[in-house]
């Protein structure tokens, strides 16, 4: 991936993943402004309940303040009922006052006046009463001074409804309100005076309002100036968070009645409410924040396994070797392109295929089958299998397979895993060394044979000159008149067929050695190699006057060679061994042949050594470091081939062809073949 697409990638991942986010960070928003206006509501609605409970709570204290007026004006409306009708005494008067303000609580006097405003009864509450003399200001209130009616009374009087008077003061030690009730008394239409009640406006609303209800408020009674007349508590002042005024009508009168709630404002739920809310905020803000790095965390390993992801198939898709994987029950459960570019079928023509597979050749499914069962049964080694597959298109190709298992995270077997790589190119070539090799052996051959011929026309020569020179005297013999002397004559014939005896077994070898021959391996001797290739060897060895010594162990067993090759090795190394002593002192100048029998092996088979051994200069470090290279030598005229072709045939006989610095001097080459194994 280049970089700008890489930066524009990360870039989109960006936008998105922001996108991503704002939905959840809206909602919880939303969330936390739904949680933060519910409380404050909460805390309004029980706000306003609390309020609309005290308005409640207000109406009805103030029904029973009415009530309880009624109440008592109908009881004083009674005994004013009976003064009418003249039905009473003085003295009963006096007692039905009595009883009156004994029964009514919040009565702190009644008085009876006439029309002329003359008292006529009076009682009062006791403490009252004394007050009333200790002050000594009952002036204004003095009964039997007061000679015109209070305004008040006139009114009810004129209207003919009871009239509440102005709220005063009580005189005495214990300062209170008090509120005037007239009652107007008439006898049909005739005035008969006023029923006057003093209201404790304390008593009142003391009486009027339940205990309960006192706990719980602070009820005033006010008059319109906000003065305070008449106040309950139990349990202290209100608080003032929840109030009520009423407006209480009275005839003649208008009282405030105003209660003050002890409740404070609502603080424990909305606090825990307000205290759950922030907390919530932080748990959500902080999830938020924890999921977010986990997000981002995830986001980056699974970006980071996408690049290894995309990285392992980049070098999955450009291997060359062919990979395939194998379940234990063999199914094909895995092939990389490479493999199947190799057997030429697609990806899905092979996953999940049992074999025989579509690519086993028909000829060598003898050879998959051996090979399939010893996989399955876990036998197969490390090292490769050489087999050949068959391609879609029907052309063989050879490969090399390496199996092995293939193990899971926990290292449990589930499969096998297969590597194929496709080795034509490696047999294409190694077909072309072989046939390289095949021309250089043939020239080399052509070339040492080329040598050998000059020698051979050195050689021969001397046999030819030989029997011609023995052909001639016999000529000669038969040409005299006298009879030929037959013993002479036949000693001549002989001596020149011997002659050619050896010419023609020079030539024969030669012949043979020439001649182009597939490696055939039959049981061979050494010794007959060795008599093969001596008349060669003596040959050349003459020329710079090198003594050759055979020394072959006696009833050696035979070994498995192709003759001519191993001739070939041998008259390289001793051609090589002559020619390293042409300049050393003519006594040294001696060439070892020997064969013997290696009958302990460090391993195998026994096997025979045979050893080409000179005295000749030696060799060097440095030629010995590059003695078997193609095309080495150090000689003028050298091919540099013979080594190595030798090196060659000695390997394909299952030998090592070695070179060690001679004991007397010089150089020793030696080789070991195993040899036949008689069955005794
Ligand atoms: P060539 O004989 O054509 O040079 P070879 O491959 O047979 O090619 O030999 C390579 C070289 O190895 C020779 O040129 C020579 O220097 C060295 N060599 C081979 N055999 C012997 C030996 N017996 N003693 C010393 N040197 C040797």
């Amino acid at each position: 991936m280049s970089d700008e697409t890489s930066s524009r990638w990360r870039s989109w991942l960006v936008r998105r993943n922001s996108w991503r986010w704002l939905l959840p960070v809206i909602l919880v928003l939303f969330v936390l402004a739904i949680v933060i206006w519910l409380p404050w509501q909460l805390r309004q609605l029980e706000t306003n309940e609390r309020q609309d409970q005290l308005i409640a709570d207000t109406l009805w204290v103030e029904q029973a303040l009415q009530f309880q007026l009624l109440r008592n004006e109908g009881s004083m409306r009674l005994v004013g009922a009976d003064i009418a009708n003249g039905q009473l005494q003085q003295k009963d008067v006096q007692a039905r006052l009595r009883e009156l303000l004994n029964k009514i609580y919040e009565f702190e006097s009644l008085e009876w006046r006439d029309a002329n405003g003359k008292l006529i009864s009076t009682d009062e509450m006791a403490n009252s009463a004394a007050a009333n003399r200790n002050s000594g200001n009952s002036a204004s209130r003095d009964p039997n001074t007061e000679s015109r009616p209070p305004a008040v009374a006139e009114r009810a009087r004129r209207t003919g409804i009871a009239q509440f008077a102005p709220p005063r003061a009580a005189l005495g030690p214990n300062e209170h309100m008090l509120m005037d009730f007239y009652l107007p008394l008439f006898d049909g239409s005739n005035w008969l005076g006023t029923l006057r009640a003093s209201y404790d406006l304390n008593k009142l609303l003391e009486g009027s309002t339940p205990w309960w209800f006192a706990q719980e408020h602070q009820i005033s009674l006010l008059d319109t100036d906000e003065r305070t007349l008449a106040q309950r508590t139990a349990l202290g002042p209100g608080r003032g968070i929840y109030t009520h005024n009423r407006t209480v009508e009275l005839p003649g009168q208008t009282l405030i009645l105003r209660t003050n709630s002890m409740k404070g404002a609502p603080s424990l739920v909305p606090k825990i409410l307000v205290g759950s809310v922030i907390a919530l905020a932080l748990g959500l803000i902080w999830s938020l924040w924890t999921l977010w790095r986990h997000v981002a965390r995830r986001l980056a390993a699974e970006s980071a396994l996408r690049q290894q992801m995309s990285f392992r198939t980049a070098m999955e898709n450009s291997l060359v070797t062919g990979m395939r994987a194998r379940d234990l029950a063999g199914r094909v459960t895995y092939v990389n392109p490479a493999f199947c570019h190799i057997v030429g079928y697609e990806e899905q023509e092979l996953l999940g295929k049992l074999p025989p597979m579509p690519y086993w050749a028909p000829e060598a499914m003898i050879d998959y089958q051996e090979r399939f069962a010893q996989v399955l049964a876990g036998t197969i080694t490390p090292q490769g299998f050489e087999t050949i597959f068959q391609r879609a298109d029907g052309a063989r190709i050879p490969v090399l397979i390496f199996e092995s298992p293939l193990l899971d995270e926990s290292g449990q077997q589930t499969g096998w895993m297969g590597s194929i790589l496709d080795i034509s190119d490696r047999k294409r070539v190694e077909e072309l060394n072989r046939q390289q090799q095949e021309k250089l052996q043939t020239s080399a051959r052509l070339a040492t044979m080329g040598e050998i011929s000059s020698m051979l026309a050195h050689e021969l020569n001397q046999p030819l000159a030989a029997i011609s020179s023995y052909t001639t005297g016999a000529l000669n013999l038969l040409k005299q008149e006298q009879a030929p002397n037959p013993a002479l004559l036949q000693s001549a014939l002989e001596k020149a067929s011997a002659q050619a005896q050896r010419a023609g077994q020079i030539i024969r070898s030669v012949h043979e050695f020439v001649k182009k021959r597939e490696p055939t391996r039959t049981p061979t001797s050494v010794a007959s190699i060795i008599e093969t290739i001596l008349p060669l060897v003596e040959l050349q060895a003459q020329r710079y006057f090198v003594k050759v010594e055979t020394d072959i162990a006696e009833n050696l067993p035979q070994m498995l060679a192709d003759k001519t090759m191993l001739e070939q090795v041998l008259l390289n190394l001793t051609r090589n061994a002559i020619e390293a002593m042409r300049d050393v002192q003519p006594k040294r100048r001696v060439l070892r042949l020997c064969a013997t029998l290696d009958e302990q092996p460090t391993q195998g088979a026994p096997s025979l050594t045979i050893a080409v051994i000179d005295q000749g200069h030696g060799i060097a470090p440095d030629v010995a470091a590059r003695l078997f290279s193609p095309f080495f030598s150090t000689k003028a005229e050298g091919m540099g081939m013979g080594l190595n072709i030798c090196r060659t045939a000695i390997e394909f006989h299952g030998g090592v062809l070695q070179h060690n610095d001679a004991p007397t001097g010089g150089t020793i080459f030696k080789f070991s073949l195993p040899v036949i194994q008689q069955n005794s």
